[in-house]
């Protein structure tokens, strides 16, 4: 069945029309903009029905992805990852989402499908398809650089280089996400996931994650 996308009347009404993206979920009595966080105090007959096109749920969905975050990584989003491969709109109410997952076996995968798919949902489609696909291999190359800035203000050293060139861990000195310094020495080929390498720097003394090439 179809189910009709309601657009954000508060901000519509300000003279603007609503802009895209803001949908709403029923709260109790009242509605709210899932992505303005203000309730709206009208009743739901009073609400615009917008038919959206595919293009409309294409473009909705990617920028909702940007709010999923990596369950590893919180301050990631899947985008910043770059595991998203791509959104195909079925119809104006459906979607197939498609990622990579970033390494095989990666546990926190089937979360992030969950997450994914919960976010899409919460946003009013009907149907969500999460594909997987495995060939090409993710790679850090795809991880985007806002994602590597938030990596290393989360006190991750974000990859070195391309994975093309697979530098040996020996002999990379990642700066410190502490205090910056470069003096840093490879610890242990695994840190807290086996995804990341541990380093310690030499200049503070801190030990930190290194988010391994790949
Ligand atoms: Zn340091």
């Amino acid at each position: 069945m179809l189910r009709p996308q309601l657009h954000c009347l508060a901000l519509g009404q300000a003279g603007f029309a609503a802009p895209r993206g803001h949908f709403l979920k029923r709260a109790k009595l009242s509605w709210r903009c899932i992505f303005a966080s203000h309730a709206i105090r009208r009743s739901p007959c009073h609400m615009t029905i917008d038919i959206t096109t595919e293009q409309d749920v294409t473009a909705r969905v990617w920028q909702l992805l940007h709010s999923v975050p990596d369950p590893e990584v919180p301050v990631l989003s899947v985008i910043d990852l770059g595991i998203v491969r791509g959104v195909e709109a079925k119809g104006s109410h459906g979607v197939v989402v498609t990622i990579t997952p970033t390494y095989s076996g990666c546990p926190a995968m089937d979360m992030i499908a969950m997450n994914i798919k919960m976010a899409v949902l919460a946003a009013g489609l009907a149907q969500v398809e999460i594909k997987t696909v495995l060939s090409p291999a993710w790679t850090t190359d795809w991880m985007t650089p806002a994602g590597k800035e938030k990596l290393l203000a989360y006190g991750i050293a974000p990859p070195v280089g391309r994975a093309l060139d697979e530098p040996y861990l020996e002999d990379l000195q990642p700066a410190c996400p502490q205090c910056g310094s470069t003096i840093t020495e490879l610890v242990s080929q695994f840190g807290s996931t086996a995804c990341k390498a541990l380093f310690v720097c030499r200049a503070c003394g801190e030990p930190f994650d290194y988010f391994k090439c790949h």
